[in-house]
C-alpha cells in the first residue's frame, strides 16, 4: 500500500468504471492522478469475461453496443488507435407475445404485429418526439400519460407497457416523459431494414485496455482497493480511507453511486443532496452448443418469464468470432428483496433456465456454460423530476467532483458516451479549478 501509493497523489478518483477512466485519461500527464477499483480489472459496467472454451475471447458481462449518437465515445475510440475495430451492423428486433416471436425492423413486420390503427399512431408519436429540442417540460409528466395524450390507450398497452414494465418494473408508471424522449431520439440510425448499431469487434474491453494502457504511459496508477471513507476537514477534502489507511490528497473525484456515496461520505455535509433511485441487473450469459432463434440478435418479451428480454449476441457479431452462440437473459430488479438480488446464482439460473425452456423448448440441453453479473446499481431510475436531481461536476465541499450515471451527461439515458463525456467534463472542472 505505501508503495502503491507513493509519491501522494494529488487527484485520487474513486471507481475505475468509464466515468473514472475518462476524467483519469484527460488528467494523467496534467496531474498526479490515482484510480481505485474495487474489482480486479477495470472497466466496472463495461467490464469483460475472458473466456476459455473452442477459442479464447473477451464479452461484455452487459451486452453493450454504440449509437450512432455517441460523438465522443466515437472519437475517443479513433483518438486510442482502435478505430478499424469499430463496426456498425444490423441488429435486428423481435417481440415476444401469445406464445411466438414478431420481428419488429421493417414497417410492414411492425404492421403484422400491431393493429394497423396502433402503428400509424405509433409513427406518428415518434415523429413527433424527434422533434422536441428542450425535454425540460417533460420531466414533470409521466411517459405514460404523454404516451396515452398523445397516441392513445391501446398504444400504450401493445406497445410501451411491456417495454416500460421490463426496463423499469413497478417503477415504470412513475418514469417522465422526456426519458422517454431522449430514448427514441437515440434510436434514430434506422433503415427500411432495421437499425444498425456499433461494436467493437474483439469487445469492449479493447476501450477499457486502451485508456488504462494511456493513463499507466502518462504516469497515473490504477490501484486495486475500496474506499470506505473520504475525510473532509473544515469543508474540504483532506484524503480517502483505503483498507484502514488513510491517503492524502488534495482532489477526490467519485464515481460510484450516490447511495454507495453517502455510506463512505458524511451524507449531512451541506449541498450534498444524494437522492437519486437506481435499479439493479441480473444479466445471464449462456455459451450455447446451438442457436436459440433464427435471426433476432434483441428480443423483447410479453410473456410471464422471469426475464424481460433475450439478446443473441451471436445474431448481431459473426459466431466464428467466439465459435459458439452467445446468449444473454437479463432482467432489471427494483429492490435488494427481488429474488434475482437474493437467490443465489445457480438459483437465478434455474430461475432463467425455467423461463427460457417456456419460450423455446430444449434450450436447456443446448448450454454449454453460464455465468452470472449482478449489481444493484446499473442505472438510474429517471423518474417524474430526475432532471432537479442531478448531481453536479463540482461540489460546494472544496476538492470533491462527482462524474458517472448520475451526471448531465447521462440524461435522460445512461450510456458508455455519457460515462466517459461525464469523466471528461469532470476533469476539465478541476483542470479550471486546481487547489494551489
Ligand atoms: C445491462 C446493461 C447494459 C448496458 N448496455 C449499454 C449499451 O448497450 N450501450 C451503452 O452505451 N451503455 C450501456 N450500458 C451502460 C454503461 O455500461 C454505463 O453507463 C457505464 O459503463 C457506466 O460507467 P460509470 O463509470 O459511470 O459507472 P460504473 O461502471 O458503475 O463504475 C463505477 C466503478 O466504481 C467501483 N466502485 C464502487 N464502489 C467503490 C469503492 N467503495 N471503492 C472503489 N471502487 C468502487 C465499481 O466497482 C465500478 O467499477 C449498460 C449497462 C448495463 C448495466
Amino acid at each position: 500500500m505505501t508503495t502503491q501509493f507513493s509519491p501522494k497523489p494529488k487527484t485520487v478518483i474513486i471507481g475505475g468504471g468509464l466515468a473514472g477512466l475518462a476524467a483519469a485519461y484527460r488528467l494523467a500527464g496534467k496531474d498526479e492522478v490515482v484510480i481505485i477499483e474495487k474489482e480486479p480489472e477495470p472497466g466496472g459496467m463495461a467490464s469483460s469475461y475472458s473466456i476459455k472454451s473452442t477459442e479464447f475471447y473477451h464479452i461484455e458481462k452487459y451486452y453493450h453496443h454504440i449509437f450512432a449518437s455517441d460523438k465522443e465515445l466515437i472519437s475517443l475510440i479513433n483518438e486510442l488507435g482502435i478505430g478499424n475495430k469499430l463496426e456498425w451492423l444490423r441488429g435486428t428486433t423481435g417481440y415476444f407475445f401469445n406464445g411466438k416471436i414478431y420481428p419488429m425492423n421493417t414497417p410492414f413486420e411492425i404492421l403484422k404485429a400491431l393493429p394497423f390503427m396502433d402503428v400509424i399512431r405509433l409513427t406518428l408519436l415518434v415523429m413527433k418526439a424527434k422533434t422536441i429540442k428542450d425535454r425540460t417540460a417533460f420531466d414533470n409528466i409521466t411517459a405514460k400519460k404523454w404516451i396515452i395524450d398523445t397516441a392513445g390507450e391501446s398504444v400504450y398497452n401493445s406497445f410501451f407497457e411491456p417495454l416500460l414494465s421490463s426496463k423499469f418494473g413497478d417503477n415504470k408508471e412513475k418514469v417522465s416523459a422526456a426519458w422517454l424522449l431522449g430514448r427514441v431520439q437515440i434510436r434514430s440510425n434506422r433503415g427500411a431494414k432495421g437499425e444498425k448499431l456499433g461494436y467493437m469487434r474483439g469487445g469492449f474491453y479493447a476501450i477499457v485496455e486502451a485508456m488504462a494502457d494511456s493513463i499507466r504511459k502518462k504516469g497515473g496508477r490504477i490501484i486495486n482497493g475500496s474506499v470506505s471513507n473520504i475525510e473532509i476537514k473544515d469543508g474540504c477534502v483532506r484524503g480517502i480511507v483505503v483498507e484502514g489507511k488513510l491517503i492524502g490528497c488534495d482532489r477526490v473525484i467519485s464515481t460510484v453511486a450516490p447511495h454507495v456515496l453517502k455510506k463512505i461520505i458524511d451524507p449531512h455535509l451541506p449541498g450534498l443532496d444524494l437522492d437519486i433511485s437506481y435499479q439493479g441487473t441480473a444479466c445471464a450469459l449462456f455459451g450455447l452448443k446451438e442457436a436459440l432463434m433464427d435471426e433476432v440478435y434483441w428480443l423483447n418479451i410479453k410473456e410471464n418469464v422471469p426475464f424481460g428480454a433475450v439478446i443473441e449476441h451471436t445474431n448481431f457479431i459473426p459466431l466464428s468470432d467466439y465459435g459458439e452462440h452467445l446468449v444473454y437473459v437479463t432482467s432489471y430488479f427494483q429492490n435488494p428483496d427481488s429474488p434475482l438480488w437474493s437467490l443465489k446464482d445457480e438459483e437465478v439460473i434455474e430461475l432463467y433456465l425455467k423461463g427460457l425452456e417456456k419460450l423455446f423448448s430444449g434450450s436447456r440441453e443446448k448450454v454449454k456454460w453460464w455465468r452470472l453479473r449482478r449489481d444493484m446499481d446499473t442505472a438510474p431510475v429517471y423518474e417524474v423530476g430526475y432532471g432537479k436531481k442531478i448531481l453536479q461536476y463540482r461540489t460546494k465541499i472544496k476538492g470533491l467532483y462527482l462524474a458517472g450515471m448520475f451526471s448531465e451527461a447521462n440524461y435522460p439515458e445512461r450510456s458508455m458516451n455519457g460515462s466517459i463525456l461525464a469523466g471528461f467534463k469532470c476533469a476539465d472542472e478541476v483542470i479550471k479549478a486546481p487547489i494551489k
